[in-house]
Order: C-alpha cells, then structure tokens, then sequence
C-alpha cells in the first residue's frame, strides 16, 4: 500500500517537475520569439526611414547626412575596347564591399560573361551609362537620347536579367531637356559632388588619396574609372576606403538610399 503511495507520490512530483520545466521552456521560448520580433522590428524600422523618394534633378549626394558613401565607378567604352580594371574589382569583390558600376553598352558587349558575374553579387549594383557614351548627349534630338538610354537598358537586362533605374551622362554632360527625357522614362540621374580625378594619367596614387580625403563629406558619391583610364584607382582605393573606414565611413550602393517610383 506504502509502496503504490510512494509510487503515485514519485509520479505526482514527475509531473509537477515536468510542468515546471515546460513553463521554463515555455518562458525562454518566449524570451527567443520576444528578442527576435524585437529584431525584426529594428531591422523594419530602418528599412522604413530609406530608400527615400527624393526630388527631381539630377542627384549629386545620397539623402542622408550618415557617414555612408556610394562608390561608383564608369566603365565606359567608346572606339576601343576595354576591359573591367580587375585590380579594382579583386580589391572590392574580395572585401565584399557594396558598390555601383555605370556600364556603357559597348563595354557590355564586350565583357558579357564578367558582367553577368559581377551582377550576380549581391552587393553589386549594374546601372546605365548609354549606349555608345556620345560625350555630349545635350547635342542629340530627343528621340536619339532616349535610345541611348533605352538600347542600354535592354542590352544589360538581357546579360544581368535585372532592370537598371539610374542614368550616369557620360563625361557628365547634360541640360534640363536631356535630363528630362531620361528622368521621363522613369530613371534617376546620378552624377557626383565632386570628381576623383582618376582618368589624369599624371595623378599619383597619393594626390588621388589626399585630394578625395580633403574634399568627402557624408552622403558622397564618389565617382572613379573601372575600365582601365582609373590609373592608379586599383592602388589608391583601398588607401581611401581604409581611410573612410577609419573615420567610421560605410559603403551603400544608390538603391539603398534612393527609393525609385
Ligand atoms: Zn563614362
């Protein structure tokens, strides 16, 4: 009789113990789900204050005055062809450092298979830079600046199979008539605060640093060359991105901040 109270007694406090370990469990689930939608909501609350819709015009600063930089770089070919500068991309892609690449369709044609590569990272970002980089697309009837735009559009997305949304004027030429026209057909203009310097053949590796560490400001966009008239770029970019870091600077690339409609 003893016995089978003792064994219902031993059964009772198993229970008891096996209640209290599951409310235990149950309390540290809930602490788990609780961090975690915590998380999330951080995570969505920053997601909500950017990309921002920003003015019409040509964009020269990214919407924020965060120690954030977008480093964008031309790859531009006009009679000859070119290749990528892949000391530049060893540099970047080995760092996995987030960055824009302006491609004009010459270049692309050309480069097709590193392209595609390079569009497959996910912090690369492809985006237009015309179709035969004319130097003055402010000299070109309407209906030949928007193929300029649109030709490219159609030649990248066949190679990435992603849509560009931001228009760099190849040697930075523009007026308010051409800059409509590509801001009509739903892009966004990216040009730059101020230039890098980086297509001189007598700037030195050191003048490239010092000049852009004197001038950059938080929200820049810096500009530089990817297709080999970036002469010492491969040499002086990871000078001013470890210089930036230093300073607490990070990386984006453009859709991060600009929000297209
Ligand atoms: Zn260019």
């Amino acid at each position: 009789m003893l016995n089978l109270f003792g064994k219902y007694l031993f059964l009772f406090i198993l229970i008891v113990f096996l209640c209290g370990c599951n409310d235990t469990q149950k309390e540290i689930n809930n602490i788990k789900k609780d961090t975690a939608s915590k998380t999330i909501t951080r995570i969505d609350s920053t997601k909500i204050s950017r990309p921002v819709t920003i003015p019409k015009g040509v964009i020269t600063k990214l919407p924020s005055d965060k120690k954030i930089i977008a480093l964008t770089f031309d790859a531009c070919e006009t009679k000859t062809p070119v290749t990528f500068d892949e000391g530049i991309l060893t540099y970047l892609t080995n760092e996995k450092i987030p960055f824009t690449i302006f491609v004009s369709g010459k270049l692309a044609k050309h480069n097709q298979v590193r392209l595609k590569e390079l569009a497959g990272l996910n912090f690369v970002e492809i985006e237009n830079h015309s179709m035969n980089h004319f130097q003055n697309m402010e000299r070109l009837p309407d209906e030949k600046v928007k193929s300029e735009v649109l030709e490219n559009e159609k030649l990248l997305s066949e190679i990435t199979g992603k849509k560009t949304k931001f228009f760099r004027f190849p040697a930075g030429n523009y007026n308010q008539r051409v800059l409509d026209n590509v801001e009509n057909l739903g892009y966004r203009v990216v040009q730059w605060r101020f230039p890098s310097g980086d297509p001189s053949k007598n700037i030195s590796v050191k003048k490239l640093v010092t000049w852009v560490m004197y001038k950059v400001k938080p929200g820049d966009i810096l500009i530089f060359h990817i297709n080999g008239r970036g002469y010492r770029t491969a040499e002086g970019l990871p000078l001013i991105v470890k210089q930036l870091r230093e300073q607490g600077y990070g990386f984006v690339k453009l859709d991060y901040y600009i929000k297209i409609n």
